[in-house]
């Protein structure tokens, strides 16, 4: 921890003394160095630091967590970096929504004409609105889990 002898990570890195004010200490324990490293290697140590400066103390947390994010996206891919799942996720979550309005529509349908005597045709659009439902949850859940490696940072890693 910070003052209490052992430098940070990123003030070992840089290889500075690590004071009880250093804005990086709460975020990147010495135990952990490699954080750093890509956060440091991607955006630079002193844009990093600016970065966590301009934001609450309660929020620069997050703020690292989706700043090691993103680094590790972008050293993984250079090209896209972490707008690779971003837009595969959005894209799939935009089919889905159309999906779901088509199954929407394709109930609309069926409870317009039911004296065409097509009752299974009805409880099939039914079933297939279920579908589409629980896909949608799924896309949703796996955005949730993106969160979450975010959050943990391990899915890089
Ligand atoms: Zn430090």
């Amino acid at each position: 921890m910070a003052g209490s002898g052992t430098p940070c990570a990123s003030c070992k890195l840089l290889r500075r003394r690590c004071t009880p004010e250093c804005v990086f200490a709460p975020y990147f324990p010495a135990e952990d160095a490699r954080r750093f490293a890509t956060v440091h290697r991607v955006f630079g140590a002193s844009n990093v630091s600016r970065m966590l400066q301009e934001v609450a103390p309660a929020q620069r947390a997050d703020a690292v967590s989706s700043l090691v994010y993103e680094a590790s996206a972008r050293v993984r891919d250079p090209v896209y970096g972490c707008v690779a799942a971003i837009s595969s996720l959005q894209h799939q979550v935009s089919q889905l929504q159309m999906q779901l309005a088509l199954a929407h529509a394709e109930i609309l349908l069926c409870v317009q004409q039911p004296q065409h005597g097509h009752p299974p045709a009805a409880a099939a659009a039914l079933q297939e609105q279920q579908q589409q439902q629980h896909i949608l949850q799924n896309a949703h859940h796996q955005l949730m889990l993106q969160e979450a490696c975010l959050q943990q940072d391990s899915m890089w890693t």
